[in-house]
């Protein structure tokens, strides 16, 4: 199995992370350290890179193309590239993004709760953005910015919340002593806040898989647009058979706890598939010596010297590969074996068949899965 990740999870900006039961306030890079460190030690492997494209081969497998020059193929792949958040062109949104300039109430509402709140509209949800971070302060202000004029029912939730509305654009943020301290109109006049709320386009990461004929496509929230995502079924898997998504790059509003519970899901899956494959392969390979399974390759680039295979997967599982390979010759309700046979239970490495290892942890990340075939003896 091998990981790839170029190493910048969503909520990097972020100090800590919220809404993942036993491990509040964890920080985001720890968190992905010790998941780095439960994949590594179960065998797999992890490598710092950018994927750039993905292809399918002749043989039905895939081919990954890391920035850097190396490709790995793989017979599955499951992408967990998350999204990417498009802010507001405000001066100083981006530097204090994930710091005081927040967008979601339920990462963050507990910190800024009972504070000036800023809320910068720049489209027809953003009331109800305000209404949500009204649960958590009774001071917010509804900025129109360059959000349409709200409808007149709009106008009375708001003022029945006592959310403040203030027309005009927003030129930037105060910032004193490194705090937020306001927001600054285009006409000068500042007003205090300690937390402001945007809402950001919501964009797959997901490039690099138009080389396999995905897309993402539009998401809509109450008819508006949010952003894109990869399309996919209840289990990750998308029109593309063989490649599985989980995680924000196929839903936009997933959490931490949630995009590792869907990475166990598409995980399962796609496991399922593997087991599929092997035993059709094994079914044949008994049948008669025409169908020895296609070719699979031989080297990852960086230098391991087991065979291959490749994909991306959302967190929460792992595949791995336990013990020595044990050759019996036994029968088989009286059908002779015609060639050693790989006891059930022992695949070392080299030899195809995985297990799966459901592990509670947190975000997607990309995982190359490394099959390979055995170097004798397979059924
Ligand atoms: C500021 C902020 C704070 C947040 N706080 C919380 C919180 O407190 N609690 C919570 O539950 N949620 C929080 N979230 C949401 C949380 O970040 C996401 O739910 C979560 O990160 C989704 O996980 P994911 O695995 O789908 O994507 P990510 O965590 O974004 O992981 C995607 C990984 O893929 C890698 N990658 C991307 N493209 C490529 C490529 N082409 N090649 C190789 N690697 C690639 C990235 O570097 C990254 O490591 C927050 C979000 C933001 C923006």
């Amino acid at each position: 199995m091998l990981v790839i990740d170029s190493g910048r999870p969503r909520n990097a900006p972020a100090a800590h992370a919220h809404g993942y039961l036993t491990r509040d306030g964890v920080a985001p890079a720890q968190l992905l350290a010790e998941g780095r460190a439960e994949v590594t030690g179960y065998g797999g492997e992890i490598v710092t890179g950018n994927v750039v494209a993905a292809e399918r081969l002749d043989d039905g497998d895939f081919r990954v193309v890391l920035e850097d020059g190396p490709a790995v193929t793989a017979h599955r792949l499951l992408v967990t590239t998350g999204l990417v958040d498009e802010l507001p062109d405000v001066p100083g949104v981006a530097e204090r993004w994930g710091r005081e300039v927040l967008h979601c109430p339920y990462c963050h509402g507990w910190e800024v709760r009972d504070q000036p709140v800023a809320v910068l509209a720049t489209g027809p949800l953003s009331v109800h953005q305000a209404l949500m971070w009204r649960q958590w302060s009774k001071d917010v202000t509804f900025f129109l910015h360059t959000a349409p004029e709200p409808g007149d029912e709009e106008y009375e939730q708001l003022a029945a919340r006592e959310i403040a509305v203030v027309d005009g654009r927003v030129a930037g943020l105060e910032v004193t002593d490194d705090r937020l301290t306001g927001v600054t109109l285009e006409d000068g006049k500042v007003f205090p806040c300690r937390a402001a709320v945007v809402a950001p386009r919501f964009t797959a990461r997901a490039g690099f898989l138009t080389t396999l004929g995905l897309e993402a496509t539009e998401q809509k929230k109450d008819g508006h647009v949010i952003g894109s995502y990869v399309a996919a079924d209840a289990t990750g898997a998308t029109a593309v058979p063989g490649v599985w998504v989980a995680g924000n790059v196929t839903n936009l509003t997933e959490q931490v706890v949630g995009a590792a519970g869907a990475g166990v899901r598409a995980g399962a899956a796609l496991n399922e598939d593997l087991i599929a494959e092997e035993t059709r392969r094994a079914v044949a390979a008994r049948a008669g010596p025409g169908d020895r399974g296609r070719p699979y390759s031989s080297r990852t680039p960086w230098g391991t010297s087991r065979p291959q295979g490749a994909f991306p997967f959302a967190f929460g599982f792992a595949a791995c590969r336990t013990g020595p390979p044990v050759a019996v010759t036994r029968t088989v309700r009286g059908l002779p074996r015609r060639r050693p046979a790989v006891r059930h239970g022992a695949f070392g490495p080299g030899h195809g068949l995985s297990r799966v290892l459901i592990m509670p942890s947190c975000f997607a990340w990309n995982v190359l899965y490394a099959w390979g075939p055995s170097s004798s003896g397979r059924v």
